[in-house]
């Protein structure tokens, strides 16, 4: 079976990938057991090899920015970013070699001790299978393949079968960057091919990033098998009475449409404080209007379609929802084939799936509140907890705030869309289990181990 990969802008066909089958999943697997089991690939050889793969990535930096805006929602220049991005995650990973340390235990001090040394090192969980979405094609993929490849894991990749394309270039680049072949495979979705990969006892940590509902799925599928989840965000914004209302707008345009919001650290709900209410509102709607939204190759190009015509539809739904439900629109709101209009709205109750649920897509609720409890309430009335933006100019009213958002990461001055490959991300309650980030997640596929000598 072949799986067709179209460009979302205009539906044409861009190439055709072969599916994976259950016996190819276990195929694969068991190459990569066999390896672990009788190679030594050494910590430098591993960091060589990382090293090499920026230097590739740099090198074809145009093919993978191209790659990156034909099979995604991602302009050229979202995409020229991406492949920067992925090339300091890689550059970081080769960095993260620094993290395989370990310590000397301390049987002197102890009532065991006599006669006995020890420490212990971090070791390679095994096998690492790495489950990635489509919004971010490459750097989502190399936030699980650095890692795994520095932590001296074997590494099984399914890509979104939507976006394949990426990802499967990069795993391409990382065998010519000297990564063994009995290290590292690819599988593409088709028919039972994700159950197989998460079911197979040979398996052991599923590094998977994506929807909540998929998560669950894995869960129940997988057992007891350690896993790591990077999902979902329905992220709040809040602005104070004392906030600098233009900086303030300025930032909610600019983290609301990214890659038309098909981004998990997305501005989703904003709660303004009803003195700078009227402002801060105006001054978005016309930056929103402001925004082109076209080609995804056109260099002018703010904000490109959704990844398809059916989630197009799905978040007009949403908007139309809202709307009978008296939410008003001041900007956006309409659908063409794939493309949804960067889209704010006011008097949206809560009840609705807008402010509710994860949109994902190009749609901002703009909501007042009196008292900052008020607001610290509705921005953690959600089942996600990803990240949250705080504008003041109070360092006390700033730390007071973060200090009860129920999420992994407050942002001071800016909104949720913020993320370097160096912090702790993830988040708390649905969105997710565990951390990524390039040395978190290189500690999440490593585990320590003892070795102790009695001597005679
Ligand atoms: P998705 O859950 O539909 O798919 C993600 C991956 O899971 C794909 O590779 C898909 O083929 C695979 N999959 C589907 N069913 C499976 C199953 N039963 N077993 C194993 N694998 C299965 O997600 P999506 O629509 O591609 O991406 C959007 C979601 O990803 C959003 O919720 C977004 O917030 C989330 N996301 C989170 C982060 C983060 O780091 N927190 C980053 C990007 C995207």
């Amino acid at each position: 079976m072949t799986l067709e990969i179209r460009d979302p802008e205009d539906g044409i066909l861009l190439g055709r990938v072969c599916t994976s089958t259950p016996q190819d999943v276990r195929r694969a697997i068991a190459h990569i057991h066999r390896h672990l089991q009788t190679d030594n690939w050494p910590l430098r050889s591993r960091r060589v090899a990382l090293e090499n793969a920026v230097q590739l990535m740099g090198e074809q930096s145009e093919r993978f920015s191209k790659i990156i805006a034909a099979e995604s929602s991602k302009t050229i220049v979202e995409a020229e970013r991406e492949v920067r991005r992925c090339m300091e995650t890689l550059r970081l990973s080769a960095a993260a070699s620094s993290e395989l340390t370990g310590e000397t235990l301390g049987f002197d001090d102890s009532m065991a001790g006599g006669n006995t040394i020890g420490w212990y090192s971090r070791k390679p969980v095994g096998i690492v299978a790495a489950i990635t979405p489509f919004n971010d094609p490459l750097n989502l993929v190399a936030h699980k393949l650095g890692p795994a490849i520095i932590g001296g894991n074997g590494v099984v990749l399914k890509p979104s079968g939507r976006t394949p394309l990426s990802g499967l270039a990069l795993v391409q680049l990382l065998l010519e960057a000297g990564v063994p072949s009995g290290r590292i495979a690819a599988i593409v979705s088709g028919p039972g091919v994700s159950e197989a990969l998460v079911t197979d006892p040979q398996v052991d940590l599923i590094s998977f990033t994506g929807g909540p509902q998929t998560a669950d799925r894995i869960a129940a599928a997988a057992g007891a098998k350690k896993i790591i989840s990077e999902l979902g965000g329905n992220n709040a914004t809040i602005v104070c009475p004392d906030a600098d209302a233009v900086q303030a707008a300025d930032a909610i345009v600019a983290g609301a449409f990214g890659v038309a919001g098909q981004n998990c650290l997305s501005v989703q709900r904003v709660y303004v404080h009803t003195s700078l209410f009227e402002q801060v509102l105006e001054r978005v709607i016309a930056s929103t209007k402001a925004l082109r939204t076209g080609s995804k190759l056109d260099r002018n190009t703010d904000v490109g379609p959704l990844i398809s015509e059916d989630e197009a539809r799905r978040v007009e739904e949403w908007v139309a929802e809202a709307k009978a439900a008296g939410a008003t629109v001041h900007a956006g709101g309409k659908r063409r084939n794939a493309y949804y209009e960067p889209t704010i709205l006011t008097d949206v109750p809560s009840e609705c799936r807008v402010i509710r649920q994860e949109v994902f897509g190009p749609v901002v609720s703009i909501l007042p509140f009196i008292e900052a409890q008020d607001a610290i309430f509705a921005a953690n009335n959600t089942e996600f907890g990803l990240q949250a933006g705080v504008f003041t100019q109070s360092i006390d009213l700033a730390m007071a705030i973060a200090d009860r958002l129920h999420v992994g990461a407050v942002v001071i001055n800016e909104t949720s869309d913020v993320r370097i490959d160096s912090m702790p991300f993830g988040g708390f309650k649905k969105s997710g289990v565990g951390r990524e980030g390039v040395k978190h997640a290189v500690r999440e596929m490593t585990e320590p181990k003892s070795t102790i000598i009695k001597l005679a």
